[in-house]
């Protein structure tokens, strides 16, 4: 579905993503881990377009990256992006915050996108809160509200970028669990997180990421048991 070539990119003098070669199929979990300013979050915003690359190619859907216009504005709304700060409008509902994108960029009925973003918000467990303004819920119903309103575009793939990282301990597994069913279901998802549970169960595959390269990439039994390289087994034994 997505495919990165020789990706390079510069912040300055720094070096952030090193010839970057990575691919991900149609209902394909690749899980991402690496350590801080490894370039993790980085790939993601590359991926749809939220910065730009120096050199490469980033092929998604069978298309080059668009870089500006209608062709941006349509990769956005096929590329849902989950991030660590739930980025939810304060000032809407949590029914509001789910139906804007399909009201305003696809056009569809308020009265369709609200029976279907109450459908969503079913399925993340929160239906119940639907008429509550971000503030008034819990960091994990926040968090899965914000699943709900990437879900409500249709998106081919989902990136999410250290989804539980700023939840209390308590609430991390709702969250976990809401993506877990999306993988389940087949969607195409590429998510940066330290939940190491989380990687061995639900990835396909995961790509470990130093200095801006993909040092190592593999299945979560390979990698987790086995880690070919000195980079991923210091970096493992730190965290697990
Ligand atoms: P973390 O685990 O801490 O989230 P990361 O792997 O996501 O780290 P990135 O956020 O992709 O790392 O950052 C990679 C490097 O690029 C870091 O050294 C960071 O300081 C730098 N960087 C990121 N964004 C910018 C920017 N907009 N301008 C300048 N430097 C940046
Ligand atoms: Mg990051």
């Amino acid at each position: 579905l997505v495919r990165l070539e020789g990706v390079n990119k510069h912040f300055g003098p720094l070096h952030v993503l090193r010839d970057i070669d990575l691919s991900v199929g149609r209902g394909e979990v690749v899980v991402v881990i690496g350590p801080s300013g490894s370039g993790k979050s980085t790939l993601c915003r590359v991926i749809n377009r939220l910065e730009t690359i120096d050199t490469g190619t980033i092929v998604f859907d069978g298309r080059e990256l668009p870089a500006e216009g209608r062709a941006l504005a349509r990769l956005r709304s096929e590329v849902g992006m989950v991030f660590q700060s739930f980025n939810l409008f304060s000032h809407k509902t949590i029914l509001e915050n789910v139906t804007l994108g399909p009201t305003r960029v696809r056009k569809v009925s308020r009265q369709q996108a609200e029976q279907r973003g109450m459908e969503l918000l079913e399925r993340v467990g929160i239906a119940t809160q639907a008429g509550k303004y971000p503030a008034q819920l819990s960091g994990g119903q926040q968090q899965r509200a914000a699943i709900a309103r990437a879900l409500a575009m249709d998106p081919k793939m989902i990136l999410f970028d250290e989804p539980t990282s700023a939840l209390d301990p308590e609430m991390v597994q709702e969250v976990l669990d809401v993506m877990t069913g999306l993988a389940r279901d087949g969607m195409t998802m590429v998510v940066v997180t330290h939940e190491m549970g989380f990687a061995r169960r639900a990835a396909n595959r995961i790509v470990f990421m130093a200095d801006g390269q993909v040092v190592e990439e593999g299945s979560p039994s390979e990698f987790f048991t086995q880690p070919s390289t000195e980079r991923a087994r210091d970096f493992l034994s730190k965290i697990l």
